[in-house]
């Protein structure tokens, strides 16, 4: 039963922007499962039927894939290409039809268990990461099974400006928005770093996921404000909330027009020091976009994304293959391959399950216990790297021991690459400050590595002790609190005093309200989501680094996150207000 006055609901607020219209309807929960089972001479036909409906469902997806425009490509196709993957995938193709053969179960029942399998770690694992791998996997399994039963999946019609309210969205589902008129989201399910969130960021329209309780909430045709930077959702609004909201999209779509007009401008501060702002990837596919986009290079390549929807590791010529393209894409653009980041609250490894995974067998560590699986992964760097630039980068590193194992290891695959005769090249080789005791360390650490580059989402997460997947404790996790600030200001200064590279590429960088101490702090080369450079440049565009390095003077004696977020705003609320303001910052 829907309520008949005005209601406000919250949920995470996914893509920025605001946008009112009429509610469109789709909902996308679980269709249901026929189960029965079938003949020993039935078999092969069922096979057959799965098999053709996996065939269907691919070729949709690749449609879908195909009509996207370059802008949507960006933060969406790769979603889409890792969802086409899962329909060649052998754990979930041939282990559904291995399941009708041996359990002579019905095509729908024999995908279902399948799916709901492969699914069960993910969702135990508990992360926000893996639960939305886990919806990756049901999406694709949905989506076969729609193929299987002949269901078609439909949007409704749309046509005037409306905001679509549904329970999820498969990625093939939200891909036929590009072309329509919805212009705001709403989702029952899903999460901040979601391929519903993703798209809808690189169209631009204001969604709000995870909303609890939303389908119950409304009816079709009633209208609604999608307030994207707060993440609330009213139904049924008054006309003067119509009028204020309705003001507040169309000033937030006249700022990213402006900000992506800049495209070219210099990349210097406001008293003229150049600062460069590299791009952040997960996907190979995106390797094209960063090129495109222009940015400097590839500060970040978390190859650990490779395990997207598989368990094994790709062997090393699989992996030379992959990472070859991207250095050429990119060439002579650098790309900084970070070995794999496995475990903790990232993709699943083939190690034991530990009762703290932060603290456990994490990235380096898990690496450095498994030489021929490292080996594998720095030999295919070091011959994709024969194809353009490339640096290799250690996650995770705590001790100096650490960082000399790892480096042998490379100079190790070095030789033997060179003995073998196989092309490869030789390259820089860093590590990730994101641990305390390595930037307390890091005047050794320089003395020995060719780069620094600071995750601070990492950094954050064991310098205060907070969970960075726990949204209960989120608000704890301040980039802004001096502890942080002084492990930054260690790392750049033994970064400065070794003349060695120096960036930072966690989600600080992103941040405009900390922006400015971070450059200040001597960090001018940062690495972003690309969907996030116009605005990273914009704000570093208009900040006098002098200022900059005063106010961080300050902040470093400073005692809370809260006095240094004050310093900040009384410093820079008059160059930096506006845009702050258009990304809903209360300052
Ligand atoms: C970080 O920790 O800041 C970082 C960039 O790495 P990731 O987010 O992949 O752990
Ligand atoms: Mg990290």
């Amino acid at each position: 039963m829907t309520a008949s006055g005005r209601i406000a609901l919250r949920g995470i607020p996914a893509s920025h922007g605001v946008a009112v219209g009429p509610v469109v309807m789709l909902d996308r929960r679980r269709g249901p499962v026929p189960r029965h089972s079938v003949e020993p001479h039935e078999v092969a036909s069922e096979v057959q039927r799965l098999r053709a409906a996996i065939e269907a469902s691919r070729q949709e997806i690749e449609a879908v894939r195909a009509s996207i425009g370059e802008a949507a490509y960006s933060d969406y196709g790769p979603i889409l290409e890792a969802h086409l993957l899962m329909h060649r995938d052998d754990l979930l193709v041939d282990a559904a039809c291995r399941r009708i053969e041996h359990g002579r179960i019905n095509a729908e029942w024999a995908l279902r268990r399948t799916v709901d399998e492969l699914k069960a770690p993910l969702e135990q694992a508990g992360s926000g990461y893996f639960r939305e791998r886990a919806a990756d996997v049901e999406h694709v399994g949905e989506h076969i099974r729609r193929h299987l039963l002949g269901e078609r999946s439909v949007l409704p019609p749309v046509d005037a400006p409306s905001i679509l309210v549904a329970s999820d969205l498969s990625p093939a589902d939200a891909a036929r928005l590009l072309r329509s008129k919805i212009r705001g989201l709403v989702t029952a399910t899903g999460g901040a770093t979601g391929h519903t969130a993703l798209l809808a960021r690189a169209l631009e329209i204001p969604a709000v996921v995870g909303v609890v309780g939303v389908l119950a909430a409304v009816d079709a045709g009633e209208p609604a404000i999608v307030d994207g930077f707060s993440g609330e959702v009213v139904f049924r609004p008054d006309a003067e909330e119509v009028g204020r909201a309705a003001s507040r999209a169309s000033r937030h779509m006249t700022f990213v027009r402006g900000l992506r007009a800049r495209h070219d401008s210099p990349d210097v501060t406001a008293d003229g020091l150049p600062f460069e702002v590299w791009a952040n990837i997960e996907l190979p596919a995106e390797a094209a976009l960063v090129a495109h986009d222009q940015a400097p290079g590839v500060g970040l390549y978390r190859t650990e994304f490779l395990y997207l929807g598989r368990e094994e590791a790709p062997d090393e010529d699989e992996q030379t293959r992959v990472y070859t393209d991207v250095v050429s894409v990119l060439a002579p653009r650098p790309v900084v391959f970070r070995t794999f980041d496995l475990g903790g609250d990232k993709l699943p490894t083939h190690a034991a399950p530990c009762a703290n995974p932060a603290l456990g067998l994490r990235a380096i560590r898990l690496s450095l216990v498994d030489p021929e699986f490292f080996r594998g992964q720095v030999r295919a760097i070091l011959r994709a790297a024969a194809a353009g630039s490339a640096k290799l980068m250690f996650p995770l590193v705590s001790t100096l021991t650490e960082l000399r194992d790892a480096r042998a290891l490379v100079d190790q695959c070095a030789d033997d690459l060179e003995r073998e005769g196989v092309a490869f090249s030789r390259v820089p080789i860093g590590l990730m400050i994101e641990v305390p005791s390595a930037a307390l360390m890091a005047h050794a650490l320089a003395a020995e590595a060719d780069f620094f580059s600071v995750g601070t989402n990492d950094l954050v997460q064991y310098t205060l002790a907070v969970d960075r997947g726990d949204a209960r404790v989120a608000g704890l996790a301040r980039n802004l609190d001096p502890a942080v600030l002084r492990l930054l200001d260690m790392t750049a200064r033994a970064a400065d005093g070794a003349s060695i590279g120096l960036s930072m590429c966690g989600d600080m960088a992103s941040d405009p309200v900390a922006l400015p101490v971070v450059l200040g702090l001597g960090y001018r080369r940062l690495s972003v989501a690309l969907s996030a450079r116009p605005l990273v440049r914009e704000v570093a565009r208009r900040v006098s680094l002098e200022r900059a390095r005063g106010v961080a003077e300050e902040a470093l004696a400073a005692g809370t996150a809260e006095e240094v977020r004050a310093l900040l705003i009384s410093a820079f609320a008059s160059d930096l207000g506006d845009l702050w303001r258009e990304e809903g910052i209360d300052a």
